[in-house]
């Protein structure tokens, strides 16, 4: 194989095991979104919820279908997706029993003409903006979101299942933005709670903020990047610390090594001359694989051994290390990143190598890179279409 990402669903329940204990007496959303985050949307899903994951999370209503369609039902999980545009699959959505997340008047209405349509109940969570700027409804706005939405309930088209919103910067435990973001979602779910919404769970907090800050957990805790066994604060602590294990593996057979001699430039712009004769390994992964351009020059590789840097510039398909003079085999394995526990470098080392953050280094390794699952159940195997 060129390449390959293997992906250890053993990590991946053990994870979410790790990130129940820590989320105390709330519910768990795997969120599977980005294809789990480059991972693998349907085995990793399969995995969160054999480890006791109760829902599953994406953006688009796409691939929340998509979770049903491989025969996720709503006995194993509930899903919630939350990136809608005006004329979405709502009814789709309604009849596959997935919660959709409403911020505005015109998404509730949507959701509403749908259940109509599928005489149904659409389940809906409101979203609030309590700080992020993003989606959810402003402040000012939520009285009159909330009614709607209660008079959609009097109708009997919507149930208000959940109540949520989204920190900006709980990866910096102590940012003032935390504690005023929680405290403009008490108000909020006050608000709704007084008007009569009942909701099933109320939520607001992400990996960071599930690992660092109990009080934001309330009924349900959705769990992104920690999943995959990736610290969402690298800089406060590593996996390890926080008992997962990164669960992807990205390697590739070197295609070529040779021997030149000193001076020679390497690879587009020749930004790297080799200071010697020295050999040099072709690596035969590119940017068109997901290995960032911003990593010219900088990035690591385990090779024959040791820690080896890319050589000048990352090309779409291919980039190259000096191995200084020792020797490989055409073929031999190179070890972008892993878990980081054979001596191989990770995710995070890739992230910072790149001036960019670990959860974009998986998610953007390219479909071109086939997807190899380790610690499959025989159930996994079963299901696989
Ligand atoms: C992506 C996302 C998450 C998961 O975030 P992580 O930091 O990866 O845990 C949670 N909630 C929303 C709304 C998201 O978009």
């Amino acid at each position: 194989m060129r390449a390959r990402a293997e992906v250890d669903l053993a990590a991946v329940r053990d994870n979410v095991r790790a990130l129940r204990a820590r989320a105390g007496n709330a519910q768990l959303m795997a969120v599977v979104k980005s294809d789990a985050y480059g991972h693998g949307m349907v085995p990793c899903a399969r995995a969160a919820v054999q480890a006791g994951a109760t829902w599953l999370g994406t953006a688009l209503p796409e691939e929340a279908l998509a979770l049903r369609a491989a025969g996720i039902g709503p006995g194993q999980a509930r899903v919630l997706c939350w990136v809608w545009t005006p004329g979405g699959p709502w009814r789709e959505a309604v009849e596959a029993d997935v919660d959709v997340s409403v911020s505005a008047l015109w998404a509730l209405e949507e959701a509403a003409a749908a259940a109509r349509a599928a005489g149904r109940t659409a389940r809906v969570h409101l979203k609030a903006d309590t700080g992020l700027g993003r989606a959810g409804c402003q402040p000012a706005d939520w009285p009159e979101l909330v009614a709607a939405a209660r008079a959609a309930e009097a109708e009997g088209t919507v149930k208000v299942t959940g109540l949520w919103s989204h920190f900006a910067c709980a990866d910096e435990p102590g940012h003032p933005s935390i504690a005023a973001q929680l405290a403009s979602f008490r108000e909020a779910v006050e608000h709704a709670e007084r008007a009569g919404i009942d909701p099933e769970v109320r939520h607001h907090a992400n990996s960071p903020a599930l690992l660092t800050l109990p009080e934001s957990h309330f009924d349900l805790v959705r769990s992104g990047v920690s999943v995959y066994g990736i610290s969402p604060v690298p800089q406060i602590a590593g996996p390890a610390e926080f008992g997962l294990r990164p669960a992807m593996t990205l390697s590739a057979s070197l295609s070529l090594v040779k021997k030149v001699p000193g001076g020679h430039g390497v690879s587009y712009g020749h930004h790297y001359t080799t200071p010697g004769e020295t050999t040099l390994a072709l690596v035969p992964v590119g940017y068109a694989d997901g290995v960032p351009r911003h990593a010219s020059g900088t990035g690591p590789v385990l090779v024959a051994g040791k820690w080896r840097t890319v050589a000048g510039r990352v090309a779409m398909d291919q980039f190259v290390v000096d191995l200084g003079g020792d020797t490989a085999g055409a073929g031999e394995r190179a070890v972008l990143f892993g878990p980081g526990d054979a001596g191989e470098p990770t995710a995070e080392d890739w992230a910072r190598a790149a001036g960019t953050i670990a959860y974009e280094i998986v998610t953007r390794i390219g479909r071109r890179v086939p997807r190899v699952y380790l610690g499959e159940l025989p159930a996994d195997r079963e299901a696989r279409p």
